[in-house]
């Protein structure tokens, strides 16, 4: 059995998490990837289980409270977190799992699992971020604003994170994210 790994994915909303993480798993389909918690509304397409299980905030606050979740955060009004057990199961059972998750749940994850391995992922600017906000066409005006002024403060923390990766070629943000997690790292006398 290989040894189990937690690898963190952080990025403003709209940056290409998302489209990164569905082309990785097509070549690497052993990778786990977490199913967040959210209070957010389902978006025209998105699956309860398999993108998200969709949750009321009562249900949300009572996770919190009995301690179900790895980290959690409110991004733009609405609350995320990542079930713990699933995540903590798969890691024992030797599987690389990923966490697609904002800032705030990334710090807490680097006190609660300092190996884990954090990169994170930049526009190539931030008006290409917005239009590619826009593009997607799943978030209204204010929500989208909302998620612009969260992306400056994001941006301006990448270098807190180990690893920082801009997606303007899908492909070579795709080749990079492979070269940090599968390239040994090199050996120090
Ligand atoms: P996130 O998960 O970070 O919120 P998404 O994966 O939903 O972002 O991507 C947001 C939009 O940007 C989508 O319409 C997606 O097709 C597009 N996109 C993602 N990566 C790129 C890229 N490298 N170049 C151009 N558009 C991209
Ligand atoms: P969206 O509403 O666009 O799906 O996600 C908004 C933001 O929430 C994104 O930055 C995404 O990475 C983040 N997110 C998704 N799931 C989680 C989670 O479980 N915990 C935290 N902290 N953030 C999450």
């Amino acid at each position: 059995m290989g040894k189990g790994r937690l690898i963190v994915l952080t990025g403003p909303s709209g940056v290409g998490k998302g489209t990164l993480l569905r082309s990785l798993l097509r070549r690497h389909p052993e990778i786990h990837v977490s199913v967040s918690v959210t209070t957010r509304a389902p978006r025209p397409g998105e699956i309860d289980g398999q993108d998200y299980y969709f949750v009321t905030r009562l249900q949300f606050e009572r996770m919190v409270a009995q301690g179900e979740l790895l980290e959690w955060a409110e991004f733009a009004g609405n609350c995320y977190g990542t079930p713990r057990q699933a995540v903590e199961e798969k890691i024992q059972a030797g599987r690389w799992v990923i966490l697609e998750i904002e800032l705030d749940g990334a710090r807490q994850v680097r006190k609660t699992f300092p190996s884990a391995l954090r990169m994170f992922i930049l526009p190539p600017s931030m008006s290409e971020l917005e239009s590619r906000i826009r593009g997607r066409g799943q978030d209204s005006d204010s929500a989208i604003e909302r998620r612009l002024v969260r992306a400056r403060e994001e941006v301006n923390a990448a270098n807190e994170f180990d690893i920082q990766i801009v997606n303007d070629d899908l492909e070579e943000a795709l080749s990079k994210i492979e070269m940090a997690l599968f390239e040994p790292v090199p050996a120090v006398c």
